[in-house]
């Protein structure tokens, strides 16, 4: 298991990669502020709160439903403390967040502002997520990855050597919808596939089965795992693995895309 989630206590995972050359951009063009955003849980707005922080950039956050301070979660709390500023919005404006009519009127309302889509998902966040590749040796013939925009799924199918098989796994119900997604940003086209059988009632949507077999998993491995992404991922591999899908010599090699502050919404049902 590649242990991204240890890169950096909060931005955690592939986020980092996905933001690097963003915040680079944002700097160097000499803008005041990125602006980007995510849900109430989103490993995404923290890692970005967390990352223009140390880049000494401002942030704004466009959160995804209506929070009173009260409420805020864990998460939200702590893109604040870093000092990101949030404006909450209904889940009806918020889908329109990759709209070019809703996207200009936030250019002019934030002129200074570089806008980061969600999670990552754009030309620098997919260059950057390629650099994760620089980490996996030759010798491991399937890569396996957590997809939620597919982002980080396609800068690794881009950056890997067309002979190493990349299994995508989403959490989401339908999620192979995402070939759609994926596929107009792929300079090879080769040797990959998406699964979407183990998203345990969609996004964000959990049981208990989930949460024993991630503490199981913690118990043998001492690895743990989020509740979102990568819980579901080890769950499908290890079904896929007694179904004798991959071959006897196949050498795998699991990405820990991190979000570990995301299982603040289950912290007691885990042993970890
Ligand atoms: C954001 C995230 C993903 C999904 O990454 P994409 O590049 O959007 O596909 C996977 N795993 C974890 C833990 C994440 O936080």
């Amino acid at each position: 298991m590649l242990r991204l989630d240890i890169v950096h206590p909060i931005i955690s995972g592939n986020k980092w990669y996905k933001l690097k050359h963003n915040l680079l951009h944002a700097s160097q063009t000499g803008y005041e502020s990125i602006i980007t955003f995510g849900g109430a849980y989103s490993n995404h707005l923290i890692a970005a709160a967390a990352a223009a922080k140390a880049y000494n950039i401002r942030s704004e956050g466009i959160v995804r439903g209506t929070y009173a301070e009260a409420e805020l979660t864990p998460t939200l709390q702590a893109c604040k403390e870093y000092g990101m500023q949030l404006f909450f919005v209904s889940r009806g404006e918020y889908a329109q967040k990759n709209e070019n009519g809703w996207l200009d009127e936030l250019r002019m309302n934030y002129p200074g502002a570089y806008i980061i889509p969600e999670g990552g998902a754009n030309e620098y966040g997919r260059i950057g997520a390629g650099e994760i590749a620089n980490y996996i040796p030759r010798n491991f013939t399937h890569v396996c990855v957590s997809v939620g925009t597919g982002t980080t799924f396609v800068g690794l199918r881009n950056a890997l050597p067309a002979n190493q098989f990349l299994y995508g796994y989403a959490p989401m119900k339908g999620g192979k919808y995402l070939a759609d997604e994926v596929k107009p940003h792929l300079t090879k086209d080769t040797n990959w596939e998406l699964f979407d059988d183990w998203h345990f009632g969609g996004f964000g949507k959990q049981n208990q089965t989930l949460i024993d077999s991630m503490n199981e998993f913690y118990d043998i491995n001492h690895i743990p795992l989020d509740i979102v992404y990568t819980g579901k991922m080890m769950y499908g591999i290890l079904k896929q693995l007694k179904a004798g899908v991959f071959p006897h010599d196949a050498n795998l090699l699991c990405i820990h895309t991190g979000g570990l502050q995301g299982n603040s919404s289950v912290t007691r049902l885990l042993r970890y």
